[in-house]
């Protein structure tokens, strides 16, 4: 049977396309609205507006504003606004294509940009929910019968305007000018914004053009001759406090109306453009040159192919914004997508004048042709709406505010995991038997947590040593049962109620450390990052009783939250711990290594490997991606030496190769040598890195004691390595002196200028945390080296360019990096 009879499909587009007949895209409601537009104000514009407009234009004449009030009679002053006051209702998407159309349509730019100025006007006094000011202005403004702007603008900031209010009793009195507003010349009322003297903070009032000292003046301009722009004196002008449109705080709500106001700019912008081009088109289409039409030279086409593109991609950014304005979660103050909508569009209005420029030659310069007034009304974009400048700036600031802010929210959500670990080991501390191994770590714990001063420890005896012990017997016994496919219907008893004081919020911390190490290792925690119910969570994974019983422990621990609907999700910090990837490697390892830590505490088993030390194991893809994409650049000289033929890198993590194969799967083409303690298989796990191992001579020593006998001796680095890069885990060496012999063999075995690398424990400043991370690394068979012992061991090795070269106090880990002098 061939693959059309099995299939039924014969073209790419069956196998390809994605059509979901339900489906209706954002573009085909914005048609629809198109077309209502067309049909309900088509002619209206193209009669009653257009008429009159390029001599208009050339008079510098403003608009009648007689044309609004027919407006107001179709409907299109009401289109928008809340039905209670005669409005239809319709929302501001569909209002902002009404905009483009009206501005496809119209002969004048400024007309559909005057219609909505008008409109929010009347939503600003609406907001005011001053009915005396409602009442009084609003039914004239939906039904067009008189015209309202708005005046901040004094070439100042606008916290700091010369233009100021004072109250007087009940009466305020007004003084100052506004520079420059739209439709001043024809406007009825105005609501202007100005300064406080008695708080200097921003009020908005109301002032009627006729209002006795209230004086509107012409202001020449470069274009948008009609939309009548003008500036408005105000002298002693005293109104009740009835005009006050807000009792405080008016800058808020100007960024508010703007923010609507840019995105409707740029709406109009869209149908200028549209509008432009279609004409720009229709004007080539007789002309010929060299004997041919131009509109089939293949330059012309590009330009017009250009200004298509420029279109659609206005379009997009301005129809994401109109869409944004639908939803609740929009920012009430700023719209990052009205911003870039406005700026964006204003752009490509800016490109597509300079291209009809060039398409019609010298008529593109002429009065009598529509295009250089094209060009002279989007110039007014550059700065109207906010400053295109200005709005780059807003943006910056609000792109960099936004990435510290997850920056900071990730790692406080991994610091507050990493701080549950301290009740973890201060309950293992202080339940621990005796025993003279890690005695100092253990005592150190207790003390750091404030469990060996007299009285909290006659508190502590014997009953609650006993609790402790039992909570932990139960905690490690879930681990354990779910580790071997047998997790229990529901949670064990946690601590709740079984002690009190720091106690309790130590077990408090433990348990949620237990939940989370046993969450992420099933693989619960990855679950939530979007929204589960406990029975979404648990399918296919833990008994559902088991699961709402570590899910309600991860709330306690503030690791997962409750949504309004009952559905669990976690911290949204975490989710760069949860996607996959080397930092979720380096999470589960930290989670498992303190699982595994405390169990060990309690029975005394042997550290198993190198894995689980500080950059090993698991931490170990985590620290190869910072070394290759952030640190390369920065460790002067490495790129080169990389490349250099017969250059290595050396690895002496000895961890069964893993931290050799992170290494070979970053910089792959460069052979990693790999000092290992055992023979070990890896497979193809490096990917295209070649990994060279090298063992030591088999004499029987410990895990961490291998490393500085065998680089002198049988499995160490030799000088013959040229090794361009040498990564050395610091907290494998056992004690100063092995991190200078190690430093020493590995510094011999560099190339001239090549590197050491050495991943360090940084351990958290708070005592307790510092106390446990020491507990938690010794129990891995490691060791935290003390402030400045490996910097030291670097210098005296005669390395040079001695740093951090990075840290993260998330992860509890730096690079010390240092150069072998060329
Ligand atoms: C066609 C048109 C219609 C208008 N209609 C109205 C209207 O109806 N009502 C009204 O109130 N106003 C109106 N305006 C004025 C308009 O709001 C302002 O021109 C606009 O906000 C820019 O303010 P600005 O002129 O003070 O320029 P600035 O804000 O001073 O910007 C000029 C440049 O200075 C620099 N700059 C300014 N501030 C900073 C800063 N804090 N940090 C770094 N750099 C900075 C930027 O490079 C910026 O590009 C209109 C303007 C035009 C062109």
């Amino acid at each position: 049977m061939t693959g059309r009879g099995m299939t039924g499909r014969a073209h790419a587009a069956d196998v390809m396309n994605r059509a979901a007949p339900e489906h209706h895209t954002l573009d085909a409601e914005i048609e629809r609205i198109r077309r209502e537009a067309r049909r309900r104000f088509g002619s209206f514009v193209l009669d009653v507006a257009n008429p009159g407009s390029h001599f208009r234009n050339k008079e510098c004449r403003p608009l009648d504003n007689r044309v609004f009030e027919q407006a107001g009679g179709l409907g299109l002053m009401g289109f928008s606004l809340p039905p209670e006051i005669g409005g239809e209702g319709r929302d501001k998407l569909a209002w902002g294509v009404v905009v483009e159309e009206v501005a496809r349509l119209s002969r004048d730019p400024g007309f559909a940009v005057l219609l909505d100025i008008s409109v929010e006007i009347t939503e600003l006094i609406l907001s005011s929910g001053t009915p005396e000011l409602i009442e009084t202005y609003v039914p004239d403004l939906v039904a067009g019968r008189r015209f309202g702007v708005q005046g901040a603008y004094e070439s100042r900031d606008p916290y700091d305007y010369h233009s100021t209010a004072r109250l007087e009793g009940d009466v305020w009195v007004l003084n100052g000018a506004k520079r420059f507003l739209a439709g001043a010349r024809f406007a009825d009322l105005f609501v202007l914004f100005l300064r406080d003297e008695a708080s200097n903070d921003m009020l908005a009032f109301l002032v009627e053009k006729d209002d006795p000292g209230v004086t509107p003046v012409h202001m020449d301009t470069m274009g948008m001759h009609t939309m009548g722009l003008g500036q408005v004196i105000l002298h002693d002008v005293r109104l009740p406090a009835a005009r006050l449109v807000w009792r405080a705080d008016a800058l808020s709500e100007l960024n508010t109306y703007a923010r609507i106001r840019r995105t409707m700019s740029a709406c109009g912008v869209l149908g200028a453009l549209d509008g432009v081009i279609e004409n720009c088109v229709n004007a080539l289409d007789p002309r010929k040159r060299g004997g041919r039409r131009v509109l089939e030279y293949l330059n012309v086409e590009r330009s017009v192919g250009e200004m298509r593109m420029l279109l659609q991609s206005a379009r997009a950014s301005v129809y994401r914004a109109l869409d944004g304005t639908r939803s609740p979660d929009r920012d009430p103050y700023f719209d990052e997508y009205a911003t870039v909508a406005k700026h964006h569009a204003s752009e490509c209005a800016l490109r597509v004048g300079q291209l009809v420029m060039s398409l019609q030659g010298g008529e593109a310069y002429m009065s009598a042709f529509p295009w250089e007034r094209f060009m002279r009304d989007i110039l007014g974009l550059i700065s109207g709406q906010g400053s295109q400048e200005m709005l780059l700036l807003q943006l910056g600031q609000r792109t960099i505010v936004d990435l510290e802010g997850k920056r900071v929210r990730e790692e406080a959500a991994e610091r507050a995991v990493s701080k549950l670990a301290d009740g973890w080991w201060a309950l293992h501390a202080a339940a621990h038997g005796g025993g003279e191994e890690y005695a100092d770590a253990v005592a150190a714990v207790v003390s750091a947590a404030g469990l060996d001063t007299s009285d909290t420890f006659d508190a502590f005896e014997p009953a609650a040593r006993g609790a402790v012990a039992a909570l932990l017997e139960r905690a490690h016994a879930l681990v354990a049962a779910v580790r071997a496919g047998r997790p229990p219907e529901a949670l064990p008893q946690g601590p709740e109620g079984l002690f009190e004081g720091r106690l309790a919020r130590l077990a408090a911390g433990a348990w949620g450390l237990l939940a989370c190490g046993v969450a992420n290792e099933t693989g619960l925690l990855a679950r939530l990052l979007e929204p589960c119910t406990v029975r979404e969570a648990a399918e296919d994974l833990l008994p559902p009783a088991l699961a709402e019983g570590l899910l309600e422990a991860l709330v306690a621990a503030s690791v997962v939250r409750r949504d309004g609907e009952g559905r669990y999700v976690a911290d949204e910090g975490l989710e760069r711990v949860l996607i996959g990837g080397p930092r979720a490697s380096a999470f589960t390892a930290r989670l498992r290594r303190a699982l595994d830590g405390g169990a060990r505490l309690r029975d005394g088993k042997p550290v198993a490997g190198r894995e689980s030390l500080t950059g090993c194991g698991g931490e170990a893809a985590a620290l190869a991606d910072v070394l290759v994409n952030s640190l390369l650049g920065r460790l002067e000289g490495l790129p080169e030496l990389l490349d250099r033929p017969g250059a290595q890198v050396g690895c002496a993590a000895g961890d069964g190769g893993r931290s050799a194969v992170e290494l070979a799967r970053h910089i792959p083409f460069v052979p990693v040598l790999a000092l290992e303690p055992e023979p070990v298989t890896l497979g193809t796990a490096g990917g295209d890195g070649e990994i060279r191992i090298r063992v030591d001579d088999g004499t029987g020593r410990t895990a961490a004691g291998f490393a500085a006998r065998d680089f002198k001796e049988a499995g160490g680095f030799k000088e013959a390595d040229r090794l361009a890069l040498a990564w050395l885990p610091a907290s494998g060496l056992p004690d100063p002196e092995q991190l200078r012999a190690a430093v020493g063999t590995a510094t011999e075995a560099l190339l001239p200028g090549g590197w050491l690398v050495l991943p360090c424990p940084l351990p958290p400043k708070r005592p307790l945390g510092a106390a446990a991370a020491r507990l938690d690394l010794a129990l891995a068979g490691g060791r935290t080296p003390a402030d400045g012992e490996v910097e030291g061991a670097l210098t005296a090795a005669g390395l040079g360019h001695v740093r951090t070269a990075w840290d993260d106090t998330a992860l509890g880990v730096r690079l010390i990096a240092a150069r072998r002098p060329a």
